[in-house]
């Protein structure tokens, strides 16, 4: 008599789910199990007596670790940033991308502080300026000048932390061309060339104008696009500001469909400037993001205060539904495209045997709610996505839905 193979073990399995990877194609109600930090197998009725732990995860959507490209969580050392982990974990997102709130000169504390003590990985794109943002964009000088820049500091801290800096954050608005024409801009330029890493372009009036200079507001889209190269990232896509991406046309100018042609990308960056009427324009041209990131931020006017945010990845990405965008889609520009993004795609955005374990498991709850944009407008949806589980390297947690105020009603929320 021979012995039968043991069927291999597992420290976690979760069974039941509708998985939904992207990056395989999958779509399907399958198990996935889990040893140490790695995904181990995907698939139909895996055995369970072989699994440490076991966890029903029927009638939830099962995803790869979902990954907010664009968030602020430099907390104590900006004055709008959010708790990391509030962005994360307990947000659903097992990655979270800080858009530019650290330069060179802060990075250091924004690794000892955030990256170093948060259990939701946390990565940076580095800001332009070497101070990054220290405080909202609202009174006091602005710092994204110049005289702040220094490509080559930049390029240094680039080099030296690689793991963590996995892009630039530039500014192109009517404030920026205003002071500087377009000498602030293309020093962003300058700091993605020589670091060979991705720029990430905000759009929309956001910094103080110099308004003897306001330049008008599509020439400000149109200077950007040519300083854009395939690979860069604009973010703020269905932005309701008129010197953003698509500005009050009905139409993208012809400037935009080519930069778009060539390979140059769009990110939602929710935020507080998101609007319903320009995202229908933007996909009557069928300009759709290629990733869906929050911004998440504490509030811009009062100090330290998260109470007043309102949105969330989880929340845009429900009114990307909302909007008649595909599951799949959804969430493939939450997890495959921003790993790709961040050139991390075999190990992360992905359930692949052999990557890393970071899975987030979602409930579509169904039921009417009113979804709202930036400018108060309404939309109807049927089905909300609430984070119910995330397993960050192979540890399970249950996230506390803290800042989850678009997609949660008061008593699905924990405090802590
Ligand atoms: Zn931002």
């Amino acid at each position: 008599m021979t012995d039968l193979p043991r069927p291999p073990g597992c420290d976690l399995l979760l069974v039941g789910g509708r998985v939904i990877d992207p990056a395989s194609g999958t779509d399907a109600l399958l198990d996935v199990a889990i040893t140490g930090d790695r995904i181990t197998a995907v698939g139909n009725a895996l055995p369970r007596q072989a699994a440490r732990r076991v966890v029903d995860v029927a009638g939830s959507i099962v995803t790869p670790g979902l990954i907010d490209l664009h968030a602020h969580v430099y907390r104590h050392f900006t004055d709008f940033g959010v708790e990391a982990d509030d962005a994360g974990i307990n947000a659903g997102c097992t990655t979270i991308v800080d858009q530019g709130s650290a330069g060179a000169w802060t990075f250091d504390g924004f690794k000892a502080f955030v990256v170093d003590r948060a259990r939701t990985e946390v990565l940076l794109f580095i800001s332009t300026n070497l101070t990054g943002t220290l405080r909202g964009c609202r009174g006091g000088p602005v710092c994204q000048t110049p005289e702040l820049s220094d490509v080559d500091v930049l390029a240094r801290f680039a080099a030296r932390f690689p793991e963590i800096i996995r892009g630039v954050k530039g500014h192109s608005d009517s404030g920026g061309w205003s002071h500087w024409g377009k000498r602030m801009f293309e020093i962003s330029r300058a700091c993605a060339d020589a670091t060979g890493l991705p720029l990430y372009v905000h759009t929309g009036e956001l910094w103080k104008v110099d308004e003897t200079h306001r330049p008008e507001p599509r020439s400000v889209m149109r200077d950007t696009l040519a300083l854009v190269r395939p690979g860069d990232l604009l973010a703020h896509c269905y932005s309701c500001r008129d010197d953003g991406i698509l500005g009050p046309q009905a139409r993208p100018s012809q400037d935009l469909l080519d930069a778009l042609a060539t390979g140059v990308l769009l990110d939602l960056g929710h935020g507080v400037n998101f609007s319903f009427h320009t995202a229908r324009r933007m996909m009557d041209a069928q300009l759709i993001p290629y990733t869906i990131s929050s911004d998440v931020h504490g509030d811009f006017y009062t100090h330290d205060n998260d109470t007043t945010l309102d949105y969330s990845l989880l929340g845009a990405m429900s009114k990307m539904l909302a909007l008649g965008f595909e599951p799949g889609y959804v969430i493939r520009a939450t997890t495959l495209n921003p790993a790709t993004v961040l050139r991390m795609q075999s190990e992360i955005g992905t359930l692949a045997t052999g990557s890393r374990a970071d899975v987030s498991v979602l409930d579509a709850v169904a039921g009417p709610w009113t979804w709202r944009d930036g400018l108060g407008q309404t939309l109807a949806g049927h089905v909300r996505l609430v984070p119910r589980l995330v397993v960050r390297k192979g540890t399970l947690h249950v996230p506390t839905r803290r800042l989850l105020r678009d997609v949660t009603r008061p008593w699905e929320r924990l405090a802590a």
